[in-house]
């Protein structure tokens, strides 16, 4: 086989350099008339040798250049394949979606940065693990009929399921797939993109909170406002009887004794009782609106964050409710708080709420102790008002962070407080809960993000 033939031959046998045979030829012929282009450029190293010797050494000379230059062709043609494929690994790895490629039994077999970093999982930890794996229990029903339906119908399919990290936290992803073949074309693959879609979730989540909160607020003003308007229509009408029986009782003709006692009556008796539940319907109705108006603000005034020190914060709301304090009889013990970067004046109406809350459902049989306690806790400083109080059953303790729900009436209160409470707390990110035990006590803590860490 001639040099030149070995060539061509080793230029072909790589799939990815073998070009068409047209192609093949016309590439040679450039090739030949470059290089002896470029012998021409150099006679002086031929002219001491016989003509077959020198036609043999001008051909070897030739292939040799042929040669350099393939060799340049082909190092520039790694250098951009090189390049294009760091452009293509880097657009892969920092993609704003997680990329992965399962093989048909859903075992991980690709997974670029943005997928491992999804997971909180090295890419060592997530090759060849089902992907399945990382899916919530309640959700992999969703992705196996999805899997199902994408190897059925060989259509592109989606779903929104709950992925676990590794340390156990969970959020909501979007879930597209495609159904490919692997790169020798013989094998099913599962192309995938996954999406972190859980602020879209907590906006949806926030939208149905707020629409429940809108329906009790319409329940509350078609019901409870409803009843103290019955109340004054009710007694307005006694009022009117009463004046009509004074009236009647004026032109009756009774004796001077009986007159007197039956206007005695109406006036000190009956007018006053019936005003005297008109008033006190005002005032329910003038409490309900005023509540109606204070949680329509509590969302929409301005937030003003700064540190704030705590200590002196709970000093201030003591002092205010000091003659609650010594009405109930009742002692207060403060721990040393955190600080914490908050707006003061909002988290100022938490603990008054609390604290007052504390006071209020105080159990009359012993003496009452409340405890204001604080501490930082995975990133978040929590803060807790604990009583000795009357405490809360375990199927109210949901509830009554709901808007104007109380657990009884017999206490004087709105159902407001504590539902603004949540409305603050979730406002500086956190959360409130509460433990409690009926006829022991509660304890109701909230958590705000520790500025310091973030
Ligand atoms: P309000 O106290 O004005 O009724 P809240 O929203 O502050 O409204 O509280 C809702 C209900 O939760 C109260 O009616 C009460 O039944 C219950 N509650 C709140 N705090 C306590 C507490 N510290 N101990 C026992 N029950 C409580």
């Amino acid at each position: 086989m001639s040099l030149k033939r070995k060539i061509i031959k080793k230029k072909t046998q790589n799939p990815k350099l073998r070009p068409s045979s047209s192609k093949l030829e016309t590439e040679n012929s450039r090739l030949r008339k470059s290089a002896e282009k470029k012998i021409k450029e150099r006679p002086g190293e031929l002219k001491a040798i016989s003509m077959d010797t020198n036609s043999l050494i001008h051909e070897l000379q030739v292939h040799q250049i042929e040669l350099e230059m393939q060799n340049e062709e082909l190092r520039k043609s790694r250098a951009e394949i090189e390049e294009s494929r760091a452009r293509y690994s880097d657009l892969y790895d920092f993609a704003p979606a997680g990329y992965f490629t399962l093989d048909k039994n859903g075992l991980i077999l690709e997974v670029n940065l943005t997928g491992t970093s999804l997971l909180w999982a090295d890419r060592g930890r997530l090759i060849k693990k089902p992907f399945t794996g990382f899916i919530h229990h309640n959700d992999k029903d969703v992705y196996y009929l999805k899997s199902n339906e994408l190897f059925r119908t060989k259509e592109k399919q989606s779903c929104d399921i709950r992925l676990v990290r590794k340390d156990g936290s969970i959020f909501y992803a979007r879930i597209e797939c495609i159904l490919a073949k692997d790169s020798v074309g013989d094998q099913d693959q599962i192309r995938m993109i996954v999406s972190d879609i859980s602020e879209r979730k907590k906006a949806e989540e926030d939208k149905e909170r707020l629409n429940r909160e809108l329906e009790q607020m319409i329940y509350v003003t078609s019901h409870d406002l409803r009843s103290p308007l019955v109340n004054i229509e009710g007694y307005s009408r006694e009022i009117k009887l009463s004046l009509d029986e004074l009236q009647s009782a004026l032109q009756d003709g009774a004796g001077p004794e009986t007159l007197k006692n039956r206007i005695a009556r109406i006036i000190e008796k009956d007018i006053p009782e019936s005003m005297d539940y008109i008033t006190k319907s005002i005032f329910k109705m003038d409490s309900l609106l005023s509540a109606l108006h204070q949680i329509s603000r509590s969302g929409k005034t301005e937030f003003e964050a700064a540190g704030v020190d705590m200590n002196s914060l709970v000093r201030d709301v003591i002092s205010t409710l000091e003659h609650q304090f010594k009405e109930k009889g009742a002692t207060h013990e403060i721990s040393k708080l955190p600080s914490c970067i908050c707006d003061k004046k909002k988290i100022n109406q938490v603990m008054t709420n609390l604290i007052g809350n504390a006071l209020r459902y105080l159990d009359p049989k012993r003496p009452g102790v409340i405890k204001v306690s604080g501490g930082k806790k995975n990133g978040q400083i929590v803060y807790c008002v604990a009583d000795n109080g009357i405490g809360i059953a375990k199927e109210d303790m949901d509830k009554v962070f709901d808007i104007f729900y109380r657990v009884s009436s017999d206490k004087k209160g709105e159902g407001l407080g504590l539902s603004i409470v949540k409305k603050v707390v979730e406002m500086h990110g956190g959360k409130v809960w509460l433990e409690s035990e009926p006829g022991k006590g509660s304890a109701f803590c909230f958590s705000i993000p520790d500025g310091d860490k973030n």
